[in-house]
């Protein structure tokens, strides 16, 4: 059996930029901050199919954000989405747009 191979990036010539679509997302380039009131969701999932990028079921049943922020177009939808209106969706200043 064979280690798997280990893929070293050359260094970024000086004066270059990574693409925006390849940027992890930061303090300043989050697009949405998302929130679950554990209270309110009962499991229904469609925030799930909606947008599986941002949103999982725990192993309670109970909707979970993959993440504290996410970049996904749907997250808003995803919200709207839920019939307990149990998600929460910032923008990155901090406004709820859901
Ligand atoms: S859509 Fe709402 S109720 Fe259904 S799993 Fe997601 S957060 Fe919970």
């Amino acid at each position: 059996m064979c280690a798997p191979a280990i893929r070293i990036r050359p260094p970024r010539r000086p004066g270059t930029t990574v693409p925006a679509d390849r940027r992890r997302p930061t303090e300043e380039t989050v697009a949405y901050r998302i929130q679950v009131e554990r209270d309110l969701c009962s499991g229904l999932r469609a925030c799930v199919d909606v947008d599986p990028v941002s949103f999982a079921l725990g192993g309670d049943g109970i909707a979970v954000p993959r993440a504290d922020a996410t970049d996904s177009g749907d997250v808003i939808e995803a919200a709207r989405a839920c019939p307990m209106g149990a998600i929460r969706v910032f923008d990155g200043a901090g406004k709820q747009l859901v």
